[in-house]
Order: C-alpha cells, then sequence, then structure tokens
C-alpha cells in the first residue's frame, strides 16, 4: 500500500479523494495555489503545500512543483483528480520517472484516448459503433466539404483535442463550412494550444448516455451502469442521472458489452468512462470519447451500485486485489445529480464568481452533497465554478425526484447567483419529468 497520497486538485474533488483516503487509512498531502490557502482541502489534509500563484499555469498545471511538493512530503502516490493535469500523459510519465504512482491509466492509453479524432478510430477498429465522418484528423476544409456532403449535412465540427465542451461547431449547410472550419480551428488552437479537427454527423437532439468503467490488472473491465447526462448548456453537463430513463435492460446490456469492449482493446487501467451518443428512437448508440479520468458525476454511479470508485482507483493503483466480480455489480434504486454552480442563469450561464455570505446544505434521507464551499467562503475567479454537487437518492426515479426537489427548495447560497433556480424549473418540466429530454432540452424549452 502507499505511504502517502498527494491529491494534484483542488475544491470539491480534492476533498472527494481525501475522505477515501481517509477511509483507507493513508496519509494525505494536498496542494493549494495562494489564492486557495483558506480551502476546506487545505485543512482535512494531513499536509499541505503551496504551490504558487493563482494562475492555473503557474499552480496546478505545473508538473515540476507538484512533483517537487510529492517528493518534500515523501508521498508515493499522485492522484490527479479530473481537470488540470488528470490527462497529462506526460504528467503520468513525469511521476512514474521520479517513482511516485500516478492514480490513473497507463500514459500509451492516455495519449491513444487523449486524441479524440484517433480514439474514434480505434474503437471503430475493434467493433464499437461510431457515427460516420472522417477518419482520423481532417487537414483541409476541401476535404471536410467532400466528407460533409457523402454523409449529409447537419455536420459537427470538433477538436481533436477537444474538451469542456468547447471547440465544436455545428455546420447546417456548404455555404457554412468553410466559415466554421477555420473559426473552429483557430478556436481549438487557441482553447488546447492543437488545431486538429474532426468532422462527424450531428444527431439532432439524441441523448447523451454514458459507461463508467473500471480496468483492472488481467484484461479484467467492470462496467457499472450508464448514466444520463442529457441535460446540458453550451454542451455542457447540469444534471445526470443513472439508470437512464430512456435505457432498457436489453440496450443496457449492449452498451455495457460495447464500451467493455472498447476499454479492454486499450488495455485499460483504473476508472474511466465511455461516452456514447444515443438515438433513443432507433436504440442506435454512438461512441462520442473516452475520459481516461474519475468524472464530476462518479457520485451517481456510487449511489445506485454502492461502490466507492475513488477507493477502487487507489487500491487498484496500489496492485491490490479488489475481489470484484461481475455479478457484484448491480444497479438499485435512482439517483440524480445536479450542479450547483455560481453561474447566472439569465446571462447564458456566465461564471459569476464572488462571496458566499450564507449557506445551508440540505440533508435528510437520500441526499449527500459533495461541495468544499461554506459561508464566508470567496469562489475565486481562477478556477471554475461548481458550487456543490446535489445529489439525490430514491427507490425509484420518481422519490429521486422529490427529494431533489424538497432538496433544492432547502439549499440556501446566498452572495452570489446559482444554477438552484434553474434546477428547479427544470425538474418541474413536464418533459424532463416524462424522462423525454435530450441534449436539446434547454435550448428547445428553457428559453
Ligand atoms: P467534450 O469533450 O468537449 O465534452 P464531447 O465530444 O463529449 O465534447 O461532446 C459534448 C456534447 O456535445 C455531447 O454531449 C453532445 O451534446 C454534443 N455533441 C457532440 N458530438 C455530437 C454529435 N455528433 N451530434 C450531436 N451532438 C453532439
Amino acid at each position: 500500500m502507499f505511504k502517502k497520497i498527494l491529491i494534484a486538485n483542488r475544491g470539491e474533488i480534492a476533498l472527494r479523494v481525501i475522505r477515501a483516503c481517509k477511509e483507507l487509512g493513508l496519509p494525505t498531502v494536498a496542494v493549494y495555489s495562494t489564492v486557495d490557502r483558506e480551502s476546506l482541502h487545505v485543512f482535512f489534509a494531513d499536509e499541505s503545500v503551496c504551490i504558487g500563484p493563482p494562475t492555473a499555469s503557474e499552480s496546478y498545471l505545473k508538473p515540476q512543483r507538484l512533483i517537487a511538493a510529492a517528493e518534500v512530503t515523501g508521498a508515493d502516490a499522485i492522484h490527479p483528480g479530473y481537470g488540470f493535469l488528470a490527462e497529462n500523459s506526460d504528467f503520468a510519465e513525469m511521476c512514474s520517472m521520479h517513482g511516485i504512482t500516478f492514480i490513473g491509466p497507463r500514459p500509451e492509453t492516455m495519449i491513444l484516448m487523449g486524441d479524440k479524432a484517433n480514439a474514434k478510430k480505434t474503437m471503430k477498429a475493434v467493433g464499437v459503433p461510431v457515427l460516420p465522418g472522417s477518419e482520423g484528423v481532417v487537414a483541409e476544409v476541401e476535404e471536410a466539404r467532400r466528407l460533409a456532403e457523402a454523409i449529409g449535412y447537419p455536420v459537427i465540427i470538433k477538436a481533436s483535442a477537444g474538451g469542456g465542451g468547447r471547440g465544436m461547431r455545428i455546420v447546417r449547410s456548404v455555404d457554412a463550412l468553410e466559415s466554421n472550419f477555420e473559426m473552429a480551428r483557430a478556436e481549438a488552437e487557441s482553447s488546447f494550444g492543437n488545431g486538429d479537427l474532426y468532422i462527424e454527423k450531428y444527431l439532432e437532439n439524441p441523448r447523451h448516455i454514458e459507461v463508467q468503467l473500471l480496468g483492472l490488472p488481467g484484461d479484467q473491465v467492470f462496467a457499472f451502469g450508464e448514466r444520463d447526462c442529457s441535460i446540458q448548456r453550451r454542451h455542457q453537463k447540469l444534471i445526470e442521472e443513472s439508470p437512464s430513463p430512456v435505457v432498457s435492460p436489453a440496450l443496457r446490456k449492449r452498451l455495457m458489452e460495447a464500451a467493455v469492449e472498447g476499454a479492454r482493446s486499450v488495455g485499460y487501467q483504473s476508472a474511466g468512462t465511455i461516452e456514447f451518443l444515443l438515438d433513443s428512437s432507433s436504440g442506435d448508440f454512438y461512441f462520442m470519447e473516452m475520459n481516461t479520468r474519475i468524472q464530476v458525476e462518479h457520485p451517481v454511479t456510487e449511489l445506485v451500485t454502492g461502490h466507492d470508485l475513488v477507493k477502487y482507483q487507489i487500491l487498484a493503483a496500489a496492485g491490490q486485489d479488489l475481489g470484484l466480480k461481475n455479478g457484484d455489480i448491480r444497479l438499485k434504486g435512482h439517483a440524480i445529480e445536479c450542479r450547483i454552480n455560481a453561474e447566472d442563469p439569465e446571462k447564458n450561464f456566465l461564471p459569476a464568481p464572488g462571496k458566499i455570505t450564507e449557506l445551508h446544505f440540505p440533508g435528510g434521507p437520500g441526499i449527500r452533497v459533495d461541495s468544499h464551499a461554506f459561508a464566508g467562503y470567496s469562489i475565486p475567479p481562477n478556477y471554475d465554478s461548481l458550487i456543490a454537487k446535489l445529489l439525490s437518492y430514491g427507490s425509484d426515479r420518481s422519490e429521486a425526484l422529490a427529494r431533489m426537489r424538497r432538496a433544492l427548495d432547502e439549499m440556501v447560497v446566498e452572495g452570489v447567483e446559482t444554477t438552484i433556480p434553474m434546477h428547479k424549473k427544470i425538474l418541474a418540466h413536464p418533459e424532463f419529468i416524462a424522462g423525454r429530454a435530450t441534449t436539446g432540452f434547454l435550448t428547445q424549452y428553457m428559453k
């Protein structure tokens, strides 16, 4: 087992990892930028190290600082959380060069799956369904035009290095192709430092369905059911639930098999997620991308399966036998997560950082809150705007919904604008209640 774990992250995910470590009896090291000095993860960890100024590129994104912090504190493993360096293969390699275990997949897998155009090609080759589109990167607009003609409009241009819903352009006709191609390239270049683009068929109003996976040595890959993340703004998730209201047992079996096969074919280790788009009228689904890390919404799966995914990541990285068998993973009940962000839904979800003057978290049966916020906490403008992940669990979807509505009413966040009013509206909407909401829901109904 590890001697000590350094958490190369901040916010709620840093707390989440510290909690898992405490339950496993493992000492922890927090890292923080100067603006995070008063953060909960710093107080909850056994030790802490300041790694630089607020700018992420000078602190949480600076591999050398994190390795140095691990070395001075004697940490022999690093948990990267999500975001920042979680999917950076160079960082994972650097950890291993310094004799530190990176808690995540092997760097080779991160490279293979990190390039989305390449990942799609790899999945297609092993028979995982993908949307019609380019085979890998499209270099020239001429080629894009030819491909779009062949697959039929609308198409979507995506950044190969993309993430966080950025660098995507929907094109509905040939006259809009060239300008969008150039804009997508410029966006990809400036956001990701890599202008590579690929192109695929754009599905109108699909469901976003993803499968939680855990890869263990000996080519064992376990699937922990699906999450439906169709409620999105700007292609970013707002609400996630499990199970999906539109996934039948037969469809679930096909989704799990495809995801397990995909992950096994790349020798996947650690927790990861394969994201699919589902056409719920036909039941056809298509690989979109693989996230090679723990995700924001992993607690949804923890609630319906009763398994602790972060503990599994740590134990598996330490080479411990989890003793998991396929029959051990069963979905029971229903879970929903609402992301409570400091954002103004009235201003197109513009981040609204600031000081939280009053805060009250809901509780009672079936409620889980993962958060680093407290009354008096100032949300810095430097990082993402997540304040809390509010989760509800019920014996079925209607109980989970009722508990979530009740919890949203109990929750108080004063001082900053939040997504709470928007969540209340969504949870009261007949289409959402009926389980019919697709990725187009917000644009269709929440104008
Ligand atoms: P990111 O990595 O930036 O999150 P994804 O590839 O995971 O990007 O896509 C994010 C969201 O964008 C999806 O959940 C979906 O709503 C939308 N999207 C992506 N590709 C398509 C497509 N081909 N057709 C329709 N919607 C898409």
